[in-house]
């Protein structure tokens, strides 16, 4: 999963992607309003992590136009304890959630989960293809009730597939979920995981629609 983190306080924005990366999310970190915007134009993310306190544009700012402009990605507001009426704003301006600092780490990605998954519509947190079922919490996979091991890379583009679940997805939108900025992206990367996908869970889980990119069939 893919997620951007505003933030403009360092220890905190720093301490949140250690931990959100820990857990196997894909972290961008963006310390002001202007940067988020610029961030969201180029790329596509599961959720957005908002501090509303930022300098310059504020979150509820940004908040404000993401909304206007059409773009329903989940977004998770921090706010200080004694913030409520910045909380309200939020939420009023189409937060899905929010958490109060200083937080959990663990609670904090269990609420990421939670608002990508009810963005989705499942209701259900177990994520179900066939024979293979999905656990986003503890990134447990299975096939036909075995534990399956997988890395951390293919386990990412496994996720974005079962959750976009019935669409095509390109190489570059695959390898958008997989890697951060920064990171260098192995030719071919996309290949040799879904290969390797294939290998682990069965060779008609994930098909390829040449030209275009890949997709988990919508069950029928
Ligand atoms: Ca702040």
């Amino acid at each position: 999963m893919r997620v951007l983190l505003v933030e403009d306080d360092s220890m905190i924005g720093d301490s949140v992607r250690k931990g959100l990366r820990q857990d196997g999310f894909t972290v961008d970190w963006v310390r002001d309003g202007k940067a988020a915007e610029a961030a969201l134009a180029g790329h596509t993310y599961d959720a957005i992590l908002l501090d509303l306190g930022l300098p310059g544009k504020g979150g509820v700012e940004v908040l404000k136009s993401l909304r206007r402009a059409g773009n329903d990605v989940p977004v998770l507001i921090t706010t200080a304890r004694d913030a409520v009426s910045d909380r309200v704003a939020g939420l009023d301006n189409g937060a899905d959630d929010y958490i109060v600092k200083p937080f959990d780490l663990d609670e904090l990605a269990a609420r990421i989960r939670a608002v990508v998954r009810r963005r989705a519509g499942r209701a259900e947190s177990l994520i179900r293809a066939g024979d293979v079922t999905l656990d986003p919490a503890s990134h447990r996979v299975t096939l036909r009730g075995s534990a399956v091991a997988l890395s951390a890379r293919e386990l990412a583009l496994l996720e974005a597939l079962l959750d976009r679940r019935g669409a095509i997805l390109s190489r570059s939108q695959l390898e958008e979920r997989i890697y951060g900025w920064g990171e260098e992206v192995e030719s071919n990367a996309v290949e040799v995981y879904v290969h390797a996908l294939r290998k682990k869970l069965g060779a008609d889980l994930i098909k390829t629609v040449r030209g275009v990119g890949y997709v988990v069939p919508a069950e029928r």
